[in-house]
């Protein structure tokens, strides 16, 4: 599933794109019923907040999408492509979709770890954009978008403070591995950034949020919008300090990328004992046991 990063960078690139003119808009597979109310209107601006696209086209009018597990978009420079697919949501400016197409640059991004951002159009020179199989596509009144907004927790890459964060961890006694997880703790973190993030802690996942102390949670707010912020220049998400990897010059190769995420079975980078992994809040968690040792190491 995208995460922060990722959907903060669509909304700039699509505010880059779109906002401030007037927007054509259609749902070729006849799922997103509403295209009518905004097709046409101007887009004010591009919102996001945690793993939630907020598109303004003026009170009561903002289109929300939600990626959830299998969302996502392509875009493109010069005319429209051939509808294929589930094609729940098009996107376009009316003018530049006349124009032809930037040589090479119309396509789906490749998938967050492989992508460094080699070929993507220019923001200003998307022309269009296409969203399939998200969890979400619907539009909003104002209420509705600030209900959302009350429910969620801190984004990190909104500037948000941790206070409201640590307020919950510290009363709760739910893993801290799950806590990360829940949106309503903290907007935008999933699984690949909790599972780095409390490895970079040398937190042990199991922990329950009441025994992990203020300063620590702080300190991880602070690692959690630096490495977000970091994982919007493309889609990749890199955490490991250079450092740590076995490969400490050059390129980031893909498997050295992360500490502990899909590494299960592998040895740390850091210690050298194989990296375990068990569910946790509906998705595989990831940790070493010996650099994130702790006394509730496997409840
Ligand atoms: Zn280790």
């Amino acid at each position: 599933m995208p995460e922060g990063n990722e959907i903060h960078r669509w909304a700039e690139r699509h505010a880059a794109a779109f906002a401030g003119r007037p927007v054509k808009v259609d749902g070729p597979q006849g799922r997103f019923t509403d295209a009518a109310v905004i097709d046409g209107r101007k887009l004010v601006r591009v919102m996001a907040v945690g793993k939630h696209l907020g598109y303004d086209f003026g009170k009561d009018r903002i289109l929300h999408v939600h990626l959830g597990l299998q969302g996502d978009f392509t875009e493109g420079s010069g005319p429209l492509l051939e509808v294929r697919g589930a094609l729940r949501l098009r996107m376009w400016n009316a003018a530049a979709v006349k124009r032809p197409a930037e040589p090479g640059v119309s396509k789906r991004h490749g998938w967050y770890s492989e992508d460094d951002g080699t070929g993507h159009v220019a923001p200003k020179k998307v022309a269009w954009v296409e969203l399939r199989g998200p969890m979400d596509c619907s539009v909003y009144t104002q209420a509705m978008w600030e209900k959302l907004l009350k429910r969620l927790g801190p984004d990190p890459l909104n500037g948000d403070g941790p206070e409201k964060m640590i307020a919950k961890v510290r009363k709760s006694k739910k893993a801290i591995g799950a806590l990360l997880m829940d949106q309503t703790v903290a907007a935008g973190v999933g699984n690949i950034y909790r599972a780095e993030l409390l490895y970079r802690a040398r937190l042990n996942p199991f922990t329950p949020g009441n025994e992990v102390e203020e300063k620590r949670l702080r300190s991880i707010w602070k690692d959690a919008g630096g490495l977000m912020k970091a994982g919007m220049v493309d889609r990749r998400i890199v955490t490991t300090r250079a450092s740590d990897r076995p490969h400490r010059r050059g390129k980031v190769l893909k498997e050295e990328a992360h500490y502990v995420y899909r590494r299960q079975g592998r040895e740390c980078f850091v210690c050298g004992t194989k990296i375990l992994t068990k569910v946790m809040a509906g998705r595989n968690l990831f940790w070493c046991p010996t650099c994130q040792a702790g006394k509730k190491q496997e409840e």
